[in-house]
């Protein structure tokens, strides 16, 4: 038998390597910085064109490479951080694996031009598809200057599995954001298109925080400083009272590098817990110093995942360092006229009045009998949306009720009788405990859920909404300003056509700011930013949904969060218009989780309770 196993060549096992470690334009983007910042350097430029598709240049100050460095960079397992397997345990680097540039060089054209400070003459060298093309002595500056162009050049099928240029850049900025939040001390910039994205100068974490998050991040901030004989743990976190507002931008950093860890998120989550809504994330920017040998991060290609020798103590570290800082800041002599709301909460002595409820208010001029009619809706009760059909519902009381009613003769009389009797028999809604709608009805006791039958109304309302070109708009009676970080203005931009769609006029201002001119018409003013913001955040949740759909996710987005809340009073007049506008619905009785908006309790059930025996 012949043999058929043979030792794949250089070039394809980087080829398979690279799927591992750089997946789209992102990760490239973050290996280079990561060297970068290894080399050293204390300035460092990214330069990207087409979301980096065709263009990512890093250019440091760093230590730079000698000519057999630069050629040497390239091979797989070729890394000058670490000789031994013992040395994975004492690792205070980025990078480690010397396995970026090798993955990087086989799927890109790439061209460094590279020079050790005390060398007169640095080196250029261009290598394609892991092919050396040449390599010759050059003038350049000290450091490194390495350009990709076109990434997956020779991987078609990666290539055609990037996002639109809008997600990519959101990747890259969101990894600019990892390396350089937590390098104060070195000069960051970034430039895309060949507009400037970030201009960040040295100085310290808190600065640099600002620097990315924008100029409000200033008053939003609490130190958070912990030292154990093990660990250190230093950085900021946000006051829980803009946790309600934005999600939080959540940043673990173990020795300098960005990880995800959802236990230590659990132990920052629980420190807020009593402070914040359950639906809101407090911001983090944490650091945790440890010596490298109580911690793992070689079980991860990207690196973003570690081990810890003792999680329970590094929790229990962080819950307390969390902790302690927001409760300085809270008795600090802040409490003078207007009591901080979430502390108010904490104390447990306020009745709900903290979170502000938005109004139902649903367009006037929208009348449900007036929609053109659509199948009936399943389920063992079936409501068309006929005026005829709706009153069905209220047949047996009028019937009952006019066989005692004996000075209505005529038919038409009785008619008119009806119409004013079905109006006063309708006006009469029950709410219990300010969280469900009750009404009479034929067959029983209908039971609505005021929050979900809401959030159906205005899910359908929105959608509707987005698929006409109909933009319902108010002008702002005083436009606000809204600044974001660059990765959710890049939401914004993405979504700017539907959220016209929706009744908002935005104008852009400065890099990532907007003037809201006009906002939808159900909206208040006041609730402008906040709802803007959620959508952003909504938006980020569901974008990986194997059946995401931008209409459907933003009508959603608004109706969860403009319906109004259970523990609500509703005035009987608002009562009416729930349920004459779900019952406009398509399906009305869906609520937005696929349970059910309402219910109805038959009479036969009230019949049986009643009729067993007292003991
Ligand atoms: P790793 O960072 O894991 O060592 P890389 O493939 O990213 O692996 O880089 C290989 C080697 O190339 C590094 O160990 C370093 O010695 C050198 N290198 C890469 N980028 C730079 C840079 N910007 N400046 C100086 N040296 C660099
Ligand atoms: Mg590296």
């Amino acid at each position: 038998m012949s043999n058929y196993i043979k030792l794949l060549p250089d070039s394809v096992a980087n080829q398979i390597a690279a799927g591992e470690v750089i997946q789209r334009p992102a990760s490239a983007v973050k290996e280079l910085l990561e060297n970068a910042v290894d080399a050293g350097a204390s300035e460092i430029e990214l330069i990207i064109k087409d979301a980096g598709k065709t263009l990512i240049q890093v250019i440091d100050n760093g230590c730079g490479m000698s000519a057999i460095d630069a050629r040497m960079c390239f091979e797989r397992h070729a890394t000058s951080k670490i000789s031994s397997a013992e040395d994975l345990f004492a690792i205070r680097t980025m990078g480690f694996r010397g396995e970026a540039l090798a993955s990087i060089a086989a799927i890109a054209q790439v061209e460094v031009k590279t020079k050790p400070a005390e060398d007169e003459i640095g080196s250029c060298l261009n290598i394609e598809g892991s092919k050396v093309i040449s390599q010759e002595p050059c003038q350049c500056s000290s450091g490194t200057n390495l350009i990709i162009k076109n990434l997956f050049f020779n991987v078609p099928a990666r290539r055609n599995f990037l996002k639109s240029n809008t997600a990519e850049t959101r990747h890259i900025i969101e990894e600019f954001i990892r390396v350089a939040a937590i390098q104060p001390t070195v000069a960051f910039s970034m430039i895309h298109n060949n507009k400037a994205v970030f201009k960040l100068s040295k100085g310290g974490l808190k600065s640099r925080i600002v620097g990315l998050f924008g100029t409000n991040y200033n008053e939003k901030l609490l130190p958070v400083e912990q030292k154990t004989e093990i660990l250190t743990i230093k950085g900021f976190i946000g006051k829980p009272e803009y946790a309600k507002k934005t999600r939080g931008e959540q940043y673990f950093f173990v020795n300098k590098r960005f990880i995800k860890h959802p236990y230590l998120h659990h132990a920052v989550n629980n420190a807020f817990s009593e402070l914040i809504p359950v639906d809101s994330f407090p911001s983090y920017f944490l650091n945790i110093d440890i010596d490298p040998k109580e911690i793992d991060i070689n079980i991860h290609p990207t690196k973003t995942e570690i081990n810890f020798r003792d999680a329970k103590y590094v929790y229990a570290i962080m819950q307390a360092a969390v902790k302690q800082s927001i409760g300085q800041y809270s008795l600090s002599p802040t409490i003078d006229f207007d009591v901080d709301p979430a502390i108010e909460l904490a104390l447990g002595n306020l009745p709900k009045k903290g979170v502000s409820q938005p109004k139902i208010n649903i367009d006037p001029d929208y009348n449900p009998f007036k929609q053109p009619q659509s199948k009936g809706s399943a389920g063992d009760f079936t409501f068309k949306k006929e005026n005829r059909d709706w009153k069905e519902l209220y047949k047996h009381h009028e019937s009952v009720e006019h066989r005692t009613d004996e000075s209505d003769d005529t038919k038409h009389r009785q008619e008119n009788d009806l119409e004013l009797h079905l109006e006063k028999e309708r006006s009469k809604f029950f709410q219990i405990q300010n969280t469900f709608i009750t009404s009479n009805v034929r067959s029983g006791l209908m039971v609505i859920d005021q929050h979900k039958a809401h959030e159906r109304i205005l899910y359908e309302y929105f959608l509707k909404k987005l698929k006409d070109e109909s933009h319902g708009s108010q002008q702002m009676l005083f436009p606000q300003n809204l600044r974001l970080s660059p990765g959710d203005a890049e939401i914004i931009r993405e979504l700017k056509e539907n959220l016209l769609k929706l009744g908002y006029m935005l104008e852009p201002v400065g890099k990532n700011g907007f003037v809201i001119n006009g906002i939808p018409a159900d909206l208040k003013e006041n609730d402008s930013v906040v709802v803007l913001e959620r959508i952003i955040e909504n938006h980020k949740k569901h974008l990986k949904d194997v059946n995401y759909d931008k209409s459907v996710n933003l009508a959603r987005s608004m109706a969860v969060n403009l319906a109004v809340k259970p523990g609500t009073k509703l005035q009987e007049k608002e009562m009416a218009e729930i349920f004459d506008s779900l019952f406009a619905c398509n399906a009305p009785e869906t609520a937005l989780d696929g349970s059910r908006t309402l219910a109805i309790i038959p009479l036969n059930d009230f019949e049986h309770y009643l009729k067993e025996k007292k003991k």
